[in-house]
């Protein structure tokens, strides 16, 4: 079957809005069967999300994930389980492998977050995937992922890296599975049975993301862990 997925979101146990419920939600609203759940350096939200989907028959199947920060940008896993995430790239592929995890690096050539840029070609035969189409990243940024992609013969995921609940399934990857599980999930990536489906947020909406991370400044992490996990 083929499917929709996200595997790109926050939840506010990192820099997003979102309550996991809000993300399955919003996820149920857009018909997407996949999600990933990908805070930054935290597998707390994708967990809590899991959690909460499991038993909810209109529930997408969600994906435990991680963005991670490592010594050089930003690389997702998704993992069956959470692991140890070392900032060192080759530590990191390491330990996600041996764990059966994807390692999958995030917007590689942003210009303004934070991107491994020419380091996808050093690790080139190591990486299940790259994120060729980023709701948030330029179109430069994207061409140039979507041609490493095409170079190292790797699968490619377009994703929304929702930060707000309207951002999710802006951008999403239709994959062909057999089955409807993370084994299922993984396999077809690895099998590059992916169709990236790239999408960009109105103007508006870019607004109210840009809102968001301003609002998010300028109240303390704490403060804004409180006030909205109630
Ligand atoms: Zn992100």
């Amino acid at each position: 079957m083929l499917v929709r997925a996200d595997m790109h979101i926050h939840s506010y146990y990192s820099d997003g809005r979102m309550s996991p419920r809000e993300i399955i939600l919003e996820a149920i609203y857009k018909d997407l069967r996949v999600i990933a759940v990908t805070d930054h350096n935290t597998f707390r939200g994708a967990v809590e999300t899991l959690r909460l989907a499991r038993g909810h028959p209109e529930a997408p199947l969600v994906i435990i994930g991680n963005e991670v920060r490592t010594d050089h940008g930003d690389v997702l896993v998704y993992c069956y389980e959470p692991i140890n995430t070392p900032r060192s790239i080759p530590e990191l592929i390491d330990e996600a492998h041996s764990n059966d995890c994807l390692v999958v690096p995030a917007h590689p050539f942003d210009e303004f977050r934070k991107g491994i840029g020419d380091l996808v070609y050093d690790y080139a035969e190591l990486w299940d995937a790259i994120e060729v189409w980023n709701a948030s990243a330029s179109k430069k940024a994207n061409r140039k992922a979507l041609e490493a992609a095409k170079i190292l013969d790797l699968p490619g995921l377009a994703n929304s890296d929702a930060h707000i609940p309207e951002y999710i399934g802006i951008a999403y990857t239709l994959i062909e599975i057999g089955e409807l599980s993370p084994e299922g999930v993984f396999k077809a990536i690895k099998d590059k049975n992916t169709i990236p489906h790239p999408g960009k947020p109105p103007f508006r909406l870019l607004l109210k993301r840009l809102k968001w991370s301003i609002k998010r400044r300028m109240i303390p992490r704490k403060a804004t862990n409180l006030e909205t996990k109630h």
